[in-house]
């Protein structure tokens, strides 16, 4: 057996995923941050564990990066139940550090509320401080973000305009497109290592480096380091750049 053949099979160590509700939220094609942690993962010489969770199953043992997609209005409502059984437990996890993705429908139940466009509300985490009203007209479209982790790109759908709290911070600044809502040019909200936002593509696939980040955090809550291979992302990154030239003057 080469030597490379074995560096291909040791495992630098398991990293587990927590996917939220792949079944009612997981629209366009958000399960790819998924499988993209999954495969980075792999790439970069771990074992991913990758556990789904659904509606009233058990919280699995261990959980180092917890991810949530969209969904329609209705899908929010049918996952509520099982939130609000695992409220403490994701309060407890995001206070510790544990990184979360959470995009669009699962941004606006880590907030204070999502408040449909019939009017009714959907308590949420309080995990963000992030308060959501839906609307008669959607925002739709490609965005571009400046972030801490550089420019960011994905796809907006979302009739939610997203406020806010005093003092929570966004995730970015709007270059193009809507974000939280049309006018304050701040998109999704940050706190610890709890990213929401309503960026679909999906946007891990999009943005290794973002990818990257908040995989470095969860493999040192696993293994104790972070070891990263070298990884070819010249396709994504040339996508990448594509949607930032195309739609603002970087
Ligand atoms: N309730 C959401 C909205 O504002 C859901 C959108 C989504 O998750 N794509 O439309």
């Amino acid at each position: 057996m080469s030597e490379s053949t074995n560096q291909d099979q040791a495992s630098k160590g398991e990293v587990h995923l927590v996917h939220l509700y792949p079944r009612q939220m997981s629209i366009y094609g958000d399960l790819g941050n998924t499988r993209a942690m999954a495969a980075r993962l792999r790439w970069h010489g771990y074992t991913p564990v990758v556990h789904d969770h659904h509606p009233g199953a058990q919280w699995p043992e261990q959980a180092h990066l917890v991810l949530g997609g969209g969904g329609q209005d209705s899908g929010q409502v049918r996952v509520q139940e099982d939130l609000d059984a695992q409220a403490d437990r994701l309060r407890e996890l995001a206070n510790d550090g544990v990184p979360m993705l959470m995009i669009c429908g699962m941004y606006q139940l880590m907030g204070k509320a999502f408040i449909t466009v019939e009017g009714k509300r959907l308590p949420g985490l309080g995990i963000l401080d992030v308060t959501t009203q839906g609307n008669a007209t959607r925002m739709i479209g490609p965005v571009v973000l400046e972030t801490e982790f550089g420019t960011v790109v994905g796809y907006e759908n979302h009739s939610g305009s997203t406020v806010l709290g005093e003092g929570q911070a966004a995730f970015g600044k709007v270059l193009h497109g809507n974000g939280n809502n049309p006018e304050d040019g701040d998109e999704g909200a940050r706190t610890n290592n709890v990213i929401g936002s309503y960026l679909h593509g999906p946007i891990l696939p999009a943005n290794p480096a973002l990818a990257d980040s908040l995989l470095e955090i969860a493999a040192i809550r696993a293994t104790g380091s972070w070891l990263p291979n070298e990884i070819d992302d010249s396709i994504a990154t040339q996508a990448h750049q594509r949607q930032v030239t195309r739609l603002t003057d970087r």
